[in-house]
């Protein structure tokens, strides 16, 4: 899963750069209140083509994940909601809803930061990619910038139980 080792390293530096560009925009939504997790789609030619946050809270809405809204935009740039030559980016392993839909949106390439034992529908609790009721498997590389992500959630949760704490206290 974790194919760092094919990488050439310009590649590498190129999603490195992409993905710190994630966890900015996740530090912009933790801010607000939602749960830091940034997603960003480029092209092939490497342009930006959505840049979003997770918004659940901001706009109570259970769908708005960074990932749901990011292709979104990208699917609104490019008329149309084929995103074959696209890659997304995102600092945490997607859920089943966003696995779904880098399914459906026939992303070819999918890079994200940290796993999530929880909810990570990439491999880490199921594979939904290589399910049965899969019909396209995206190329998959984990771990980039795995330790800003994962610290970068981490501290977003403590946080706010220090937070939830000194407001019950
Ligand atoms: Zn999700």
């Amino acid at each position: 899963m974790i194919e760092h080792k094919h990488l050439n390293y310009d590649s590498y530096l190129t999603h490195k750069y992409w993905m710190g560009r994630a966890i900015s925009l996740a530090n912009a939504a933790g801010n607000k209140g939602d749960v830091p997790v940034g997603a960003i789609i480029t092209n092939q030619s490497g342009d930006l083509l959505a840049a979003a946050t997770n918004q659940k809270e901001q706009n109570q809405d259970a769908t708005a994940h960074a990932e749901i809204l990011a292709i979104r935009q990208a699917s609104e740039k490019q008329q149309n909601w084929h995103l074959d030559d696209c890659t997304l980016y995102v600092t945490l392993e997607p859920c089943p809803m966003c696995a779904g839909a880098i399914i459906q949106a026939r992303i070819s390439l999918l890079i994200y930061g940290a796993d999530d034992p929880k909810t990570g529908a990439i491999y880490t609790v199921i594979n939904i990619p290589h399910s049965f009721a899969s019909n396209h498997r995206p190329q998959v590389i984990a771990g980039v910038e795995e330790d800003k992500c994962r610290k970068q959630l981490q501290e977003w949760f403590i946080r706010k139980r220090k937070l939830g704490k000194s407001r019950k206290g």
